[in-house]
């Protein structure tokens, strides 16, 4: 939206919707009448409507029009020659006299300022305009029509342009200072750490070539300034509209924010706004409350106080949650979405990785709706290809509906009572026909899948009709099914369905009831991520593992031009001392016998060099076991364990442990809270023990996986054992070396890591000896 074209004169392109949705819009927020439950039925309503209308009837029409400086374009849905009629169409469930009136306004200003781009573009002295409501449940169209001359719809595009103007030049201005400024920075230090710049580098390069990159960088080369500081370089000279630091956890926004303070500290002109994205439950002020004006008092009037919030927030260069929060309050308005509407006018967002790649994602969206410029970071990408899975499986489970059906409005009982029926029968088949827990099924339950799309479709109806009706798990249902019918509706070879049954419950009759979970379990998210890359100029995913690239590249659907950098470690191999405990397996059937070697081995490393140490088991179960017996053999060594349920506190107080003059082992889990993400520098870690190869466990579900990763990349081990695996391995065993300084030793605890192709998977820099 902030697009500054070059020439002579600055201009600002604006799409129609954003353009009104800035002039048009007024009063209270209110998210009680849902337009159209998925994108999909929306786009599928605009085309049942579309069909309606007589051959010459012109759709997607491409319209712009300029008003000083301002740009304006857009698509108008629909115009009929033969009625001189120009159509907005909206889909929408429920009944429409419950549609705010602020809503419909904003539907007449985009058809009025369609109709003058129309007008204007064709000649037109007149043009009927039609607001197209279009029924999904009932399927019937509601028309509101008005007749409007050339010169009134001008007249009140200009008044909406006139309206927008003061505030599209403040960010013409704020952009031309702002790459000014940018194209001036300096890097905040005296110079690259070794690696920072190789990594910069590449970044640059990637965005010059305007394609994505895979970059692997070790821990402690500074990866937040070296990705940021050549991004922020590039917006200028490549004319990006934002950058999007995207990250896994709380830990890497933080650094993110942190690198976009230091790097202004050197530019104390740098007009730059960073936002950082926090998730609706932490943001919320009234958790009790509903988003609407009769429940929420930030949503009473949301709009009307909405510009003055939005003038004094991009006033503050860093808008962070308490930032994003103290402008909230002191203008009355709620702060979740004052923050959704800042991403409209910040330059650096901050959050996790949801906010881009998920299927509702805000970001995405409005970054086609308005055709932004964008580059995006992804941090800590490792963890990509399991986020992105879960955002694209759905669960629902019989138990909960079970629930509901006892408490749900007679309204909805009989839907949620069809799905049951159609649930248990496939429990039935499944529990006579193949006798087994776990069923992967080629095609999907169509019954089933019917009755839950009909059971969401009546409780949209329901909360449409009485929209002082609230029913948590009622809404937690709802959204699960919606989830659940929208992946439904993309199914292929990417994802499986499969139904897992327990048989624990017991039925009315005493009798033994089965319970079921049905998934659509998602296992190559490329499909879902590849338009998200495509719609960024440049996209860079950066961890200390990304290896091997092809992994990371296949599964989350890069590029095929995408650029792979593995920067060099600054660590020396004399930093880490490798040891490969040979004479072990910790192969499930060999966990017992391994314990005595395991705790003899640590006892002998931490009798030659008493300090700190993390010691990584693939269980809690062996890592009790093993905690045990060393224990028991080693009672003067301090030892602390993982909780096998562990919130804020717990994980602060393990690694409060681990002080600079401390002693003691802590066991963990592998692909725990300990595994990665933190950082114990100098003497406060000095060792780990891997007692694992870190391979997923084999089950069903995993060994579905396997034949489903063979099957597309002729990879079935690799990519769903080995290289998680070592992923974790590498990840773990990174926590020994921090800096340049930092001395160390990881014993690899299993036979297999002498195997070659093990390992090549081991970092570059590592020394590691044949086996001991
Ligand atoms: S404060 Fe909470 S309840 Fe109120 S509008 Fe914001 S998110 Fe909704």
């Amino acid at each position: 939206m902030t697009d500054a074209a070059p020439g002579p004169v600055a201009q600002y392109t604006v799409a129609v919707r954003a353009l009104c949705e800035f002039t048009a819009k007024a009063g209270d927020l209110d998210l009680r009448f849902t337009p159209s439950p998925t994108a999909q039925e929306g786009i599928a309503g605009h085309g049942v409507v579309t069909s309606r209308r007589d051959d010459d009837y012109q759709r997607e029409i491409a319209l712009t029009g300029d008003f000083g400086p301002l740009h304006v374009r857009g698509r108008a849905d629909g115009y009929d020659p033969k009625r001189n009629q120009l159509e907005e169409i909206k889909t929408f469930r429920g009944e429409l006299e419950r549609m705010p009136g602020n809503h419909r306004a904003l539907h007449w200003a985009q058809l009025k300022v369609y109709g003058h781009l129309l007008c204007a573009a064709r000649g037109l002295p007149s043009l009927r305009l039609a607001l197209v409501y279009y029924d999904i449940g009932s399927q019937k169209e509601t028309h509101l029509v008005e007749e409007h001359g050339a010169a009134a719809l001008q007249a009140y595009f200009e008044e909406q342009c006139g309206r927008f103007l003061a505030w599209a030049e403040a960010e013409l201005a704020h952009r031309a200072a702002r790459d000014e400024q940018l194209q001036a920075l300096r890097f905040p230090h005296a110079d690259f750490r070794p690696g920072q710049r190789e990594l910069a580098e590449a970044m640059y390069k990637a965005s010059t070539r305007s394609c994505a990159l895979l970059a692997q960088a070790p821990t402690g080369i500074g990866k937040s300034i070296g990705s940021l500081f050549p991004m922020l370089k590039a917006a200028a000279a490549h004319g990006h509209d934002k950058i999007f630091f995207l990250a896994a956890k709380t830990s890497g926004r933080r650094m993110a924010l942190d690198a976009v303070e230091n790097i202004k500290e050197g530019a104390p002109l740098l007009p730059l706004r960073t936002l950082e994205l926090a998730a609706r439950n932490t943001a919320c002020e009234h958790p009790d409350k509903s988003c609407h004006g009769d429940s929420c008092p930030l949503a009473k009037g949301f709009y009307d106080r909405l510009p003055a919030a939005r003038a004094a927030a991009v006033q503050q260069p860093m808008l962070d949650r308490a930032g994003v929060r103290a402008v909230a309050l002191a203008h009355d308005v709620c702060p979740y979405y004052l923050q959704s509407e800042l991403v409209r006018w910040a330059d650096v967002i901050v959050g996790d990785y949801n906010y881009y790649f998920d299927v509702t994602a805000m970001l995405y969206s409005l970054t086609v709706m308005n055709d932004w410029r964008i580059a995006i970071l992804a941090d800590e990408a490792h963890n990509m290809v399991s986020r992105a899975r879960k955002m694209y499986s759905a669960e629902l489970e019989h138990g909960g509906l079970r629930l509901l059906r006892k408490t749900a409005p007679a309204a909805i009982k009989k839907a949620l009572d069809r799905v049951h029926r159609q649930w248990s029968a496939l429990e039935k088949e499944q529990m006579a026909e193949h006798g087994g827990e776990y069923r992967a099924y080629e095609a999907l339950p169509e019954k089933l899948v019917n009755a839950l799309q009909t059971a969401a479709t009546e409780i949209g109806d329901y909360m449409a009709e009485n929209p002082a009706w609230f029913d948590a798990e009622v809404l937690d249902f709802y959204f699960s099914v919606l989830h659940f019918a929208r992946l439904a509706e993309n199914f292929g070879e990417h994802s499986v369905f499969d139904v897992t049954i327990s048989t624990g419950g017991k039925n009315h009759g005493g009798g033994t009831r089965a319970d079921s979970v049905l998934c659509l379990r998602n296992i190559v998210p490329a499909p879902f991520l590849q338009p998200r890359f495509a719609a960024a100029r440049t996209t860079a995913l950066f961890s200390a593992t990304l290896s091997p690239w092809n992994y990371y590249s296949d599964t989350l659907g890069m590029p095929a031009d995408t650029a792979w950098v593995d920067v060099a470690s600054p660590f020396q191999a004399a930093q880490l001392t490798v040891h490969i405990a040979g004479h072990i397996s910790t192969r499930y059937q060999h966990r017992d016998r391994s314990l005595a070697p395991i705790a003899q081995l640590m006892g002998e490393q931490y009798g030659r060099q008493p300090g700190n140490y993390l010691a990584f088991f693939s269980s809690f179960d062996y890592l009790d076991k093993a905690a045990d017996l060393f224990q028991r053999e080693h009672p003067h060594v301090t030892v602390w364990r993982q909780p096998r349920r562990m919130g804020e506190a717990e994980r602060e107080a393990f690694l409060a442990r681990f002080t600079e003059t401390g002693q003691g082992i802590g066991f963990a889990v592998l692909g725990g809270a300990f595994g990665e993400g933190i950082d114990l520098p100098g003497a406060r870690l000095i060792g780990a023990f891997i007692a694992t190869l870190g391979l997923p466990q084999l089950n069903p579900v995993n060994e579905r996986i396997r034949e489903r990763m063979q099957a597309i990349f002729g990879a079935g081990y690799d990519y769903t054992y080995l290289y998680p695996g070592l992923q974790k391995v590498v990840q773990a065993a990174g926590r020994v070396i921090r800096t340049t300084s930092d001395t160390g030793t990881v014993h690899l605890i299993d036979d297999r890591f002498a195997r070659p192709e093990i390992r090549a998977l081991l970092p570059a820099w590592w020394h590691v000896p044949a086996q001991r």
